[in-house]
């Protein structure tokens, strides 16, 4: 029997970006013909029943995609520990005639739900003995089908790469890292700084990573020394040693030694003080962690998660296991519920018992990598070199259009290199600086304070390198005995690359390992499904957009927003779905003259019954003739009195910025993979040139021999496009009005 009538909860500690989830799971319900309601204040809103549980519609959850928190309210409910509070909550449920509920929180939440659930028929029965329900009633609800969704900041939960909430915390780690940085190194200070996670160092680990911080302590892996201090306080002095002018240490809440004796971040401020006779500042994050607006990532996986959660309990049978949504390799996986809530505390009880090699074990593989990333990365000097081990040169550029990221990827790169014994050679101002010999040796300071800086310090630009370009650049090559070579960069660096390949019959300087590394605001490039410095534009937009809808006011207006993207839709698909914008217009489906007169009646409606605000979002090269100043006139015209029109040209504040956390770890992970790859073509003797990226669930090198295969190349775009399916998503969500 199909559930026909759902509720949903939040429970537990609350997460930026359950709102997101509320609102898809109300309106995706109310698109597929069933009655929602919220249960307000969690399950003791549940035990409680009466207005707690309320009907919803689609104007009741308007408003919310940009508000942290949860606008239906959390709790912890002691009453629901106990037989009789879930009892209670059972009568209720029935009395509203509810058989499916979704459950967003942690994992104590979602073993709540699973015992209730158990528990479901005994209640049930119960209930018809105290003559509290029918019996009738009871063979009406003979199952309660149970989806769970993760809110957690912490990341804690096993099977899924990210739970709702952890990015936006991530960002509010990594803002604060940043700021903390620039007053420390104006006074050459050491701060101790405190963030949430008592059974999992997610956030420490990847805040350290993407604050470029000098040492973490997480609880799943204690330091593996008793004098742990000692070696803390030596390498942070070695750092300052070799011209580092800030030292922070990242404290997780659950650190501790290898003992399992708790260490707080007085504990590290006291070691430290002791040992390099300065002052040491602490600084707890706390609940700053859990507030401000969720990031366009969270938005976008709270709305995905909640839209795979009203399908899922649509189809789910009484006899099914309850399932949890996760994320995995950047597509949405179902979980059997208890089974993955028993890993996620065998974490804890690991870490209690010590056994920190079970703890690490159950992490997933990016964590115990970021953990070896941030191992190196921390190093105040790179290993030294190992004798009779063979070196090799080799060079790194940034090219094409700037994208945030772009020094973090290089500084790893660099670094990663350097650990191992290579020369790098750092080459400024993409192609045209190699033509020039515009090149230099980088040692392992030159790249500190990289890790957060958007732009490119390296410089960028667009050039293509044609004719006595590449005769240029391979003196430049042979000159300087270059081995490898690494592009970090858009379209313009895979073209150039290309053209490098294909010159190579007559530039034989041009027979060495090259690997793109994608980089581009746009992600339209082949290969990979994310491209550095698309997370950081995502969110640009999303926050230019929350101002641009709050300075509406009272007057009834109609915005047309144009972002980047050249001809791939991406920046403007996904921000449209970040943002709720009722329209998204991209080259990819093209626009027609039919559905401009399709918005402007559209608009004219909706104006008419009376909202406010319209919101149009359009990538830049959706139609070369109906471009935005175009639509904003027609609009204009075509809405009279009753609504005026402004466009919103987002222009170049997409490609600035610092790089988000996201963005920022991904440099990381690929700079690695890149620079690994180099070095094994470098010792096997061999030249394959790649370009690389996440795509279908890995990591995957490409031969360049592939691009033009790949490519639409007319409109600069992959020819498979993930994200494109999303769309629809986010156009069901927003057809009657944004947000
Ligand atoms: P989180 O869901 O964030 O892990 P908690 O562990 O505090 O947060 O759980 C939130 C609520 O879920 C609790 O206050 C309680 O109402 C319910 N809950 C948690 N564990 C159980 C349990 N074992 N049995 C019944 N209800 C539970």
């Amino acid at each position: 029997m199909a559930t026909k009538r759902i509720a949903v909860l939040t429970s537990g500690g609350d997460a930026q970006g359950m709102n997101a989830a509320v609102r898809a799971i109300v309106r995706i319900a109310l698109e597929r013909g069933i009655e929602i309601y919220a249960i307000f204040e969690g399950y003791q809103g549940m035990v409680e029943g009466g207005d707690r549980i309320r009907q919803m519609d689609w104007n009741s959850v308007g408003g919310i995609l940009q508000l942290g928190g949860t606008v239906i309210g959390t709790a912890r409910s002691m009453e629901f520990m106990t037989r009789v509070g879930r009892r209670k909550a059972a009568r209720n449920l029935i009395e509203h005639g509810i058989d499916g509920i979704i459950v967003i929180g942690g994992d104590g939440s979602l073993t709540g739900a699973n015992i209730f659930r158990q528990e479901w028929s005994s209640l049930t029965a119960e209930l018809v003995e105290n003559g509290e329900i029918s019996a009738e009633a009871m063979q009406q609800h003979a199952s309660l089908s149970i989806v769970g969704l993760i809110g957690s900041i912490d990341n804690d939960f096993n099977g899924t790469d990210m739970t709702i909430g952890a990015d936006t915390a991530l960002h509010r780690i990594t803002e604060a890292v940043d700021s903390i940085t620039s007053t420390a190194a104006s006074h050459q200070r050491t701060f101790v700084v405190k963030v949430m996670g008592r059974n999992c160092g997610y956030l420490a680990l990847m805040g350290a990573l993407a604050g470029g911080a000098d040492w973490v302590l997480i609880p799943e892996s204690p330091p593996d020394v008793d004098n742990w201090e000692d070696v803390m306080a030596e390498r942070l002095k070695a750092g300052r040693k070799a011209g580092r002018r800030d030292s922070i240490v990242i404290v997780a809440e659950g650190a501790q030694d290898r003992h399992g004796k708790y260490i707080g971040s007085s504990d590290v401020q006291k070691a430290l003080e002791e040992r390099l006779g300065e002052e040491v500042r602490i600084t707890v994050l706390g609940h700053i962690q859990r507030g401000g607006r969720p990031s366009a990532f969270d938005r976008n996986l709270g709305t995905l998660m909640g839209y795979e959660a009203v399908e899922t309990i649509l189809h789910a049978r009484p006899e099914d296991e309850p399932v949890v949504i996760g994320i995995k390799n950047n597509r949405m996986i179902h979980l059997p519920l208890m089974e993955s809530v028993l890993k996620t505390q065998a974490v804890a009880k690991a870490i209690a018992a010590r056994d920190y090699k079970l703890a690490m074990s159950l992490r997933s593989s990016s964590f115990s990598q970021a953990f070896n990333t941030l191992r190196t990365m921390i190093r105040a000097l790179p290993h030294p070199v190992e004798e009779g081990r063979k070196h090799y040169r080799i060079a790194v550029l940034n090219a094409g259009a700037p994208a945030p990221g772009m020094n973090t990827a290089s500084r790893a790169a660099i670094r990663f290199g350097l650990d191992q014994g290579h020369t790098m050679i750092g080459i400024s101002n993409g192609f045209e600086g190699l033509a020039d010999g515009q090149i230099e040796e980088v040692n392992w300071m030159s790249v500190s304070g990289w890790a957060s800086m958007g732009g490119s310090v390296l410089g960028t630009n667009r050039k293509v390198p044609t004719g006595k370009d590449f005769y240029e650049m391979a003196r430049v090559i042979e000159d300087n005995h270059i081995d490898a070579l690494l592009c970090i960069g858009g379209w313009t660096a895979y073209e150039a690359v290309h053209a490098m390949m294909a010159s190579r019959a007559n530039f034989p300087a041009f027979n060495i390992p090259m690997v793109c590394l994608p980089a581009s605001i746009n992600n339209n490039l082949p290969g990979s499904e994310f491209s550095i410095g698309a997370d950081t534009a995502l969110n640009s937009i999303v926050d230019a957009v929350d101002k641009i809808k709050m300075s509406a006011g009272a007057t009834r207006r109609c915005f047309v927003v144009e972002v980047m993207g050249h001809h791939c839709g991406y920046l403007a698909a996904m921000g449209g779905m970040a943002t709720g914008a009722e329209r998204v217009y991209m080259n990819e489906e093209g626009v027609s003259l039919k559905d401009l007169q399709q918005d402007v009646d559209m608009l004219t409606k909706g104006f008419q019954a009376g909202k406010r605000l319209g919101l149009l979002i359009r990538n830049e090269y959706a139609n070369p003739i109906y471009s935005t100043a175009f639509m904003c006139a027609l609009f204009e015209e075509e809405g009279h009195d009753l609504f005026d029109v402004r466009p919103a040209i987002l222009g170049h504040l997409q490609q600035g910025g610092d790089p988000s956390p996201f963005d920022r770890i991904q440099a990381n992970r690929f700079a690695y993979l890149c620079v690994e790859a180099l070095i094994q073509e470098c010792s096997q003797g061999k030249n394959r040139i790649s370009f690389m990226g996440m795509q279908d669930g890995k990591i995957q090198f490409h031969d360049m021999q592939d691009f033009e295969r790949m490519i639409d190349a007319e409109h600069m775009r992959p020819r498979e496009q993930w994200w494109l399916d999303l769309k629809n998503i986010a156009n069901m969500l927003a057809q009657h009005g944004p947000s």
